[in-house]
């Protein structure tokens, strides 16, 4: 079947083997995938995150990804169950499915945001674990539905802040995550909610997504802009960007007591003044993913309406065209978020 691989640090489309699913999993087609921005990150960075991954203490070692070989990718799917497994209790065909990126097997969950060894997203077909497996409601959009991943990975970053109603908030970027942020803060009922962004297509769809205010950083600051409409309601900051000097901004700005919430995956060292952290008592905290309830949640307002992901949605390719895509998502003014088609 085709796939798109990372090929020495080149995205292209390939002839790979067929997946073939083994017992307690299920063959889909991908029907979507959106494309992330760790993807992007990673086609560029991606021999710095294997080195810092296996530099860290305290968490499981994963097995390494091989830069050496073919990267498999894609994270953010929607797919059609074609078949199932051995002894596999599963949707019929034609039943559309999304999980969480992994596969569950014994005890052990394996990654499939980069593998060497397993097909991911940016493919005609790929394995799922049927415990895994969460049913797309009838007439909802592929496309949509694969938007589930990046919602939770903002619901999560609100759940996490522990913000509530009576607080503000400053969302600093308007990609994929910065916006699902947006999102679950508005259906918190969290009032200004004030977004950054140096693309006025992003600021337009900050504000189609739930944001009061959204702001060009050149004009005019997020924590001004929010000292401008309200001033006085306790704040959290939201660190959506990812790039070196956004945590150190934030902290200059922000006032005495603030939280900063930081889910941008910046790859390089950065820089902060601690005594400027300390002054004003600051709290920074850092956030990733979301567990299975919160992925489940993000599907569920989806799939009720509760929350439209539709606005971030800014284009759709076939396989043929991932590598054009990635080019395109680096110039924000034009793209939010692309969305892979491998059957379309
Ligand atoms: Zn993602």
């Amino acid at each position: 079947m085709k796939a798109a691989v990372l090929r020495g640090g080149q995205i292209v489309v390939d002839e790979v083997d067929e997946p073939v699913p083994g017992p307690g999993e299920v063959l889909v087609a991908v029907r979507a995938c959106g494309i992330c921005g760790s993807d992007l990150h990673f086609v560029h960075h991606g021999a710095r995150f294997v080195q810092l991954s296996s530099e860290m203490r305290g968490v499981p070692t994963r097995p390494a990804v091989d830069l050496g070989r073919d990267v498999r990718m894609g994270h953010e799917f929607c797919g059609e169950v074609l078949e199932a497994g051995p002894d596999t209790d599963a949707p019929p065909p034609g039943t559309l499915v999304t999980s969480i990126p992994a596969l569950q097997r014994g005890a052990e969950r394996t990654s499939l945001s980069f593998t060497n060894d397993e097909a991911a997203g940016y493919g005609e077909r790929m394995v799922l674990s049927a415990s895994l497996l969460l049913e797309v409601p009838a007439g909802i959009d592929p496309a949509i539905a694969a938007m589930t991943e990046p919602l939770a990975v903002g619901l999560h970053a609100v759940n996490r802040s522990g913000i509530q109603a009576g607080d503000a908030a400053v969302v600093l970027g308007c990609g994929p995550v910065g916006l699902s942020i947006i999102a679950g803060l508005r259906r918190g009922g969290i009032e200004p909610i004030v977004a950054t962004d140096y693309s006025p297509a992003r600021r337009a769809t900050a504000l189609a997504m739930g944001a009061h205010e959204a702001v060009d950083p050149t004009t005019e600051d997020g924590v001004a802009a929010w000292r401008r409409l309200d001033g006085r309601r306790p704040l959290v900051v939201f660190e959506a960007v990812g790039v070196p000097g956004m945590i150190d901004g934030a902290m200059r700005e922000a006032p005495r007591n603030t939280r900063i919430v930081v889910p941008g995956l910046c790859m390089e060292t950065d820089v902060i003044q601690p005594v400027i952290g300390i002054l004003k008592e600051l709290t920074i905290q850092f956030v990733v993913a979301y567990d299975g309830d919160e992925f489940a949640g993000a599907l569920d307002s989806i799939a009720t309406g509760e929350i439209d992901v539709s606005p971030m949605i800014t284009g759709r390719v076939g396989l043929d065209d991932i590598a054009q895509a990635f080019d395109d998502l680096a110039r924000p003014d034009r793209h939010t978020k692309v969305v892979v088609e491998p059957h379309a």
